[in-house]
């Protein structure tokens, strides 16, 4: 019999007003089917737990445990045969960017590119526009994207942005990943100023990167006002968490946070996000494994609206 998966609590941060309806939104790098097979080097996770016809109902099973408003994801390869038709059944609608050069398409018997993937309630959202973005840096296009809609909520009213991204992977790279977060940022302002009034931002992403690199700043300092919605969770409200994932590879093992949502700070209120699992939850073989299917654990915020908003930016 195969463990259970792990169990997180929500941690309130705030008392929530009841008459303001809760925004939940998950972020999740779910790891593609082909990297996971063909290209990670999970050593101490068995090939039978990366098995697609039962992977893909574990990744099936956290999204519905959780019943997302929104849902940010990164490495689906299996968008057109999956999670497209599946999560369309279950309510949402959905937009999909592929990598241009996705490192999948190296894998032998793949499934196409990765990419982003963003899917929100069809009920609850109306979507007004949607992007689909080629980071560049330094003038140069790269082999990273983006996708940001835009949204207004069917019963309020109310408009808002969502972004999902995936920034370049491995150390050596912050310089780049530094570039391209810039370059996001530069879209996303340009995006919004297109609006006829002002929107608050969410943006959903793997960032590669610890907190203590060069794109973190940049994001937390932008003129866009954003902040990281995990830092809630932290005694002194400023640290993100210790992980966002956990794996270990024949170079060793990694245990690191690269995962982040960050918000318009003057434009939402955060009231509660799940918790990370703790080290003996995730157990000694670490991520993926049987009871979890990604090196990325997911992340998910309840955000409300700020009712009245002075100024975003
Ligand atoms: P990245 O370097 O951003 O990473 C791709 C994936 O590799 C990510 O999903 C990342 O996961 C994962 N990864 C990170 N660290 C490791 C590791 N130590 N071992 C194995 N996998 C790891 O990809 P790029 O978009 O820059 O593409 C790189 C590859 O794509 C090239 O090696 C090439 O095969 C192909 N490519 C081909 C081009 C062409 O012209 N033919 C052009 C560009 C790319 P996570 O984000 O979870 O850390
Ligand atoms: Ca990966």
């Amino acid at each position: 019999t195969r463990p259970p998966r792990p169990h997180r609590d929500f941690t309130r941060t705030r008392a929530s007003a009841k008459h303001n309806p809760q925004i939940r939104v998950m972020q999740w790098n779910i790891l593609a089917q082909a990297l996971g097979e063909g290209k990670d080097g999970f050593v101490r996770c068995p090939m039978e737990a990366l098995n697609w016809a039962e992977r893909k109902y574990l990744i099936l099973e956290e999204i519905l445990t959780y019943r997302p408003d929104i849902v940010c994801l990164q490495e689906v390869d299996h968008y057109y045969d999956t999670f497209q038709p599946v999560m369309s059944s279950l309510g949402y609608q959905s937009s999909f960017c592929p990598k241009p050069c996705s490192p999948c398409l190296d894998v032998r018997g793949n499934n196409g590119p990765d990419g982003c993937a963003l899917f929100f309630n069809r009920e609850r959202f109306r979507l007004l526009d949607v992007h689909h973005l080629r980071l560049s840096a330094m003038a140069i296009k790269t082999n990273q994207v983006a996708v940001m809609a835009t949204l207004q909520c069917q019963v309020t009213g109310r408009v808002f942005c969502v972004a999902v991204t995936h920034l370049k992977a491995r150390s050596g790279w912050e310089t780049l990943r530094g570039a391209q977060g810039a370059n996001l940022l530069q879209q996303l302002k340009a995006i919004l100023s297109t609006q006829q009034e002002a929107v608050p931002l969410v943006v959903c992403g793997d960032f590669n990167a610890e907190p203590d690199e060069e794109v973190y700043r940049r994001f937390l300092d932008s003129p866009l006002g954003l902040d990281s919605a995990y830092r809630t969770l932290s005694a002194d409200g400023s640290t993100e968490p210790s992980y966002t994932t956990w794996k270990i590879r024949p170079s060793g093992e990694s245990r690191s946070t690269l995962d982040y949502v960050w918000y318009t700070r003057n434009g939402f209120s955060v009231d509660a996000v799940l918790s990370m699992p703790s080290e003996e939850q995730i157990g000694p073989d670490r991520l993926p494994s049987y009871h979890y299917p990604s090196d990325h654990l997911s992340l998910i915020c309840d955000f409300s609206f700020i009712q009245e908003p002075h100024r975003l930016m």
